[in-house]
């Protein structure tokens, strides 16, 4: 097993976008494509990656402002937790209320389901159903790679934030604790924003989880 996952800052809201690719296919996924879709556009074709599928690891406008774009460059599938669906319908007027202009994706996605598992090329990713910062929010858990793309659930010293529409903090406490603070301590955690953090790092210092 042989992959490469590069991050992209993007957008206004700084979002870290993730093309994860596995080497010998030579096929690859990008992971909340959320702004500046012609420079993902870019490294894909660069390194000659076959995008196979879109991933959202929620619906929020930070994280799928580039799907059009995307879509209209490769003709792959969206995949998203249905729960995730209303969102993922108002992107475009959610990004209009911060003054920001996105595309807005089409409707059509492919369910996500927690302990789902996602195959790229000879790499297994493992759907953990994490809501609490949006209704369906999923991590994509790579046990074999000891990494979690955990969107917005866990950041470096802070967690997503609960005071948006569909957002409990209850129940992302909960989700954490249960689905993300139970991998090994090693797991390194690509966040949706922010730099990259460690499950045990956190377990010990993030001061929302004490
Ligand atoms: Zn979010
Ligand atoms: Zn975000």
């Amino acid at each position: 097993m042989s992959f490469t996952l590069r991050s992209f800052t993007v957008g206004p809201l700084m979002e870290n976008c993730y093309l994860l690719a596995d080497s010998k296919s030579k096929t690859a996924v990008l992971i909340d494509p959320g702004d500046e879709a012609s420079r993902l556009i870019a490294a894909l074709e660069q390194e000659s990656l076959k995008l196979k599928a879109i991933w959202l690891t929620h619906a929020h406008f930070d994280h799928v402002g580039a799907v059009a774009d995307i879509l209209d460059r490769f003709d792959v599938p969206v995949f998203l937790h249905p729960e995730d669906g209303p969102l993922l319908a108002r992107a475009a007027q959610s990004a209009a209320v911060w003054g920001i202009g996105i595309r807005q994706p089409p409707g059509q996605t492919q369910a996500l389901a927690d302990g789902q598992i996602l195959q790229l090329g000879g790499l297994e990713v493992k759907c953990l159903f994490t809501p609490g910062h949006a209704p369906g929010h999923i991590a994509f858990y790579l046990p074999s790679a000891n990494l979690v793309i955990a969107g917005d659930a866990l950041f470096y010293g802070s967690i997503g934030r609960t005071d948006l529409p569909g957002a409990d903090h209850q129940q992302l406490i909960d989700s954490i604790k249960t689905k993300l603070l139970t991998l090994p301590e090693k797991t390194i955690v690509y966040p949706g924003h922010g730099p990259k953090t460690e499950i045990g790092f956190e377990a010990k210092n993030n001061p929302f989880l004490s």
